[in-house]
């Protein structure tokens, strides 16, 4: 058994370093407090502790994928106005943490100065949260940077004014793997693949672990065969919902397919359990085509559902909220969106899910 001193001695801080080490004084001093927190106005948020002391946040855009040149500047404003200290959200805002309130507005006016939006907070469209896409993924059936830009150049608004309903959150997956929370936001981009991977039998028994191929396929579609004698695998088409995992693992099954794939639209999901329990996104526009570098199509349809939600929903009411109190077919009916044979769920093992889908109750 261990010894008093030898348990005293033993690491456990082997992660990533200690948050500690890098939190604000104020929120050292009032860490676990905090009382509540008010938005003063767009991306400006005052959190107030329950010993009275109060810190300010300034919340403004990033692309996420940033150079060390954007990350000198955002430190430099850190440093003049924040001795020094800002965070990132979880989905790429930047956070600037301020214990003088006069320093709001400098701080806002050396941003703008910059190109950098200042927003996000509250009844507002936040910073998209998204996957890799053509920047490294080899599976990626669309963008997710590049999509991620050009809707929020339509959307820049709604972001630095706080105009909606309730808060909008949005997702960008590039394939069905969906890295991104496109499950549970109120509209989420999912990349889709609509062709079978396609099989390269003269290179793939030099590249291929067989058996983890066949077993990477959640429906069991991929089997293994012999091809002119030498050692391969077979797709069932039927099974294949073209997720691509077997070619994560298998480089001689590429999935990818630019004349098929595209986007595909969901809306309705959300975390949050605040006045409803939280919701999963339900498929709105099963495809639209990959057009970079703007995807016209893409932004034009995630505009008008904002458009439409922002006319009709009531204060407060998430995305899936509103929809579930107007029902699926006045969506359909008010964002014009047609509905087709592409929204029923007709997989053939879609059994245990078939009664649920929205498009099972609405229409
Ligand atoms: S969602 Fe798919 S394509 Fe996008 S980063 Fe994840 S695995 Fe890659
Ligand atoms: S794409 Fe997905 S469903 Fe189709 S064979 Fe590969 S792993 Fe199976």
């Amino acid at each position: 058994m261990a010894t008093k001193e030898e348990i005293k001695a033993r690491k456990t801080d082997i992660g990533p370093p200690h948050y500690e080490r890098f939190l604000h004084p104020i929120i050292k001093e009032n860490y676990g407090q905090w009382q509540y927190h008010e938005i003063l106005r767009p991306g400006v948020m005052m959190h107030v502790s329950e010993s009275g002391a109060k810190l300010y946040t300034v919340r403004a855009a990033s692309p996420r994928l940033i150079s060390t040149d954007f990350i000198r500047a955002i430190c430099r404003l850190a440093d003049k106005y924040c001795d020094g200290y800002l965070r990132f959200t979880s989905r790429n805002n930047i956070e600037f943490l301020l214990k003088n309130e006069a320093n709001i507005d400098p701080l806002i006016a050396d941003l703008k100065a910059e190109g950098t939006l200042v927003g996000g907070t509250g009844r507002s469209i936040s910073n998209i949260v998204h996957t890799q896409g053509w920047v490294h993924c080899h599976s990626s059936a669309t963008d997710a940077s590049g999509l991620v830009k050009v809707v929020m150049d339509e959307l820049a608004n709604h972001f630095t004014e706080m105009d909606m309903p309730h808060k909008l959150r949005i997702a960008v997956a590039c394939c069905l793997n969906m890295c991104g929370a496109v499950h549970c936001s109120d509209i989420a981009l999912l990349g889709v693949h609509r062709t079978p991977p396609r099989i390269d039998h003269e290179k793939l028994p030099n590249l291929c672990e067989i058996p983890s191929t066949v077993a990477s396929c959640p429906n069991a579609a991929v089997r293994p065969t012999f091809i002119d004698g030498k050692k391969s695998v077979e797709v069932d088409e039927d099974r294949c919902m073209y997720c691509g995992n077997c070619y994560t693992v298998c480089p001689a099954m590429p999935i990818a397919d630019p004349l098929n794939d595209g986007v595909s639209i969901w809306v309705g999901g959300k975390v949050s359990n605040a006045r409803s329990a939280p919701m999963f996104t339900k498929l709105a526009i099963p495809y639209l085509p990959n057009n970079p570098p703007r995807w016209p199509e893409v932004t034009e349809a995630v505009k008008n559902i904002v458009e439409v939600y922002v006319k009709n929903a009531r204060s407060y009411e998430r995305m899936g909220e509103w929809i579930g109190r107007v029902g699926w077919p006045e969506f359909f009916k008010l964002t014009g969106i047609k509905f087709t044979k592409y929204h029923i769920d007709d997989f053939k093992y879609a059994g245990t899910t078939y009664r649920r889908t929205t498009q099972m109750r609405g229409v």
